[in-house]
């Protein structure tokens, strides 16, 4: 595994405590290196404005540009922009890019450890109908998604995020070349994720919503990963996959219900 990781991501940072934090970075470089897995660490290269362009509205991206020059702010009730998270957004956005291009050369997995988050930043900000921005700033799994595409052809990204990657799918719904398989706590933030919502015109069953009740554990995932998932991917076999990989549907996570362990 290589992993592409930049001090700047710990320049997004609240003032005081908020549970999207530097700390977050800090807990998953301790995890991978009680299991050996920190060794091949890499600085990311930024991302210029704009491949950002590509995935978002001109508008919305001078909106962050602007905020983050001008010191912290709250763009939202969730949300928080501060003085560096212009640049750790870029970089976050640029190594997403990268690990993308890193996967068609060489077979392997590669993990952008990046902070600000993404997957609820669509378009033009706020996507869905979804309160907030829920702590993301620029898709990097939109990035990453759209890299393999212009190389690659059809592109698959899996979101196991607790929530429902609403931005992606925001960013996405109309394009039939990005497969979106999401599995998410369903009737929680940011409230879309329904079954239903199975792409627009044209791409219609390109995005997949696999909504799991509450208290699902790991047999409920597993049953859903091989009766939905992977028949999905033996039907496409795509050359590399895009996994929007958030970690709040372990067991206490405290954000929702989910009842993950490490057993697998
Ligand atoms: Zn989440």
């Amino acid at each position: 595994m290589e992993i592409l990781y930049s001090e700047v991501f710990k320049g997004h940072k609240p003032l005081r405590y908020h549970p999207e934090n530097p700390k977050r970075l800090e807990f998953a470089i301790e995890g991978l290196k009680e299991r050996d897995l920190w060794i091949n660490v890499e600085e990311p290269p930024r991302a210029e404005i704009n491949d950002i362009l590509k995935v978002h509205s001109n508008e919305y991206v001078k909106k962050i540009q602007g905020l983050s020059e001008s010191g912290f702010s709250f763009i939202d009730l969730d949300t928080y922009v501060s003085l560096h998270t212009w640049e750790a957004a870029l970089t976050a956005f640029g190594a997403s890019m990268q690990v993308a291009k890193l996967a068609l050369k060489k077979k392997d997995v590669y993990l952008a450890l990046i902070r600000p988050p993404g997957h609820h930043a669509g378009k033009k900000g706020r996507a869905l109908g979804a309160p907030t921005l829920g702590f993301c700033i620029f898709n990097n799994a939109a990035g990453a998604a759209l890299t393999l595409k212009e190389k690659a052809g059809k592109v698959v990204i899996i979101d196991f995020d607790v929530h429902h990657g609403n931005g992606t799918q925001d960013i996405f719904w109309d394009d039939g070349d990005v497969v979106h398989i999401d599995l998410h706590e369903s009737g929680i933030y940011p409230g879309s994720g329904d079954i239903y919502e199975i792409g627009g015109r044209g791409a219609e069953g390109s995005k997949i919503n696999l909504p799991m009740p509450h208290y699902s554990k790991d047999d409920d995932y597993v049953f859903v990963w091989q009766e939905i998932v992977l028949p999905i991917l033996e039907d496409i076999g795509p050359r590399a996959i895009v996994v929007s990989a958030g970690f709040d549907a372990f067991k206490g996570d405290g954000l929702a219900t989910m009842e993950l362990s490490e057993r697998f």
